[in-house]
């Protein structure tokens, strides 16, 4: 008998509460079928494993091929679902939509700004070359860095942690934005809950 050990992430809102900056088809089909896929796979290749009783995080640091791309894949969409808030109306939502306390300081020190690291963070994105995900993550001194991690891989391979993320698989934006990528990373600073990126960084 198949040992269900990964289980599909609860999301902590409603499939429309992203729109209309991601849409519920898009969760539909990104939460529902691509990570619920990834789940199967991973419960279907651990089996019978020494990954069988480790945490994702170990798994992602200690294999490789199919158990890390899958692994891989629901470390980083738990993180990515994990990070949304429902959308705020009003016109100045976006300017709103930002950081506090000890994260806001630390991106001041190390980016500038909010602005800049704003920027920053989407060309990043917008630059990735194929498949993959962009990452602000804090060094072991608190130091906060945003890396390029293609295909299934996760900042913690390189002792980093990671604190926000966006996905940039075609999968994540093409039902709602087509080809327009940096339009899709752009409108999604108005559904970050900052407050769950600062429980991140103080962990
Ligand atoms: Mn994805």
């Amino acid at each position: 008998m198949l040992n269900l050990i990964f289980t599909l992430m609860t999301l902590p809102y409603a499939p429309d509460a992203l729109e209309p900056v991601i849409s519920r088809q898009t969760i539909e089909f990104h939460y529902g079928k691509h990570l619920q896929t990834y789940v199967d796979n991973l419960n279907k290749l651990v089996a019978g494993t020494e990954f069988e009783t480790m945490p994702l995080e170990e798994i992602v640091c200690k294999s490789q091929g199919g158990i890390f791309n899958n692994a891989g894949q629901i470390l980083n969409h738990n993180l990515y679902f994990g990070q949304f808030k429902k959308v705020e109306s009003g016109e100045s939502r976006v300017e709103s939509n930002a950081p506090t306390g000890a994260l806001l300081d630390a991106i001041n020190r190390d980016f500038g700004s909010f602005e800049a690291f704003k920027a920053e963070f989407e060309q990043k994105g917008v630059t990735l070359f194929g498949s993959g995900w962009v990452w602000l993550s804090a060094d072991k001194d608190g130091k906060l860095v945003i890396t390029q991690e293609t295909n299934a891989n996760n900042p913690i391979t390189k002792g980093l942690k990671p604190l926000l993320t966006m996905d940039v698989w075609e999968h994540a934006y093409y039902i709602d934005y087509q080809n327009r990528r940096a339009a899709h990373l752009q409108a999604l600073w108005q559904i970050i809950n900052w407050e769950e990126i600062e429980r991140r960084f103080a962990k």
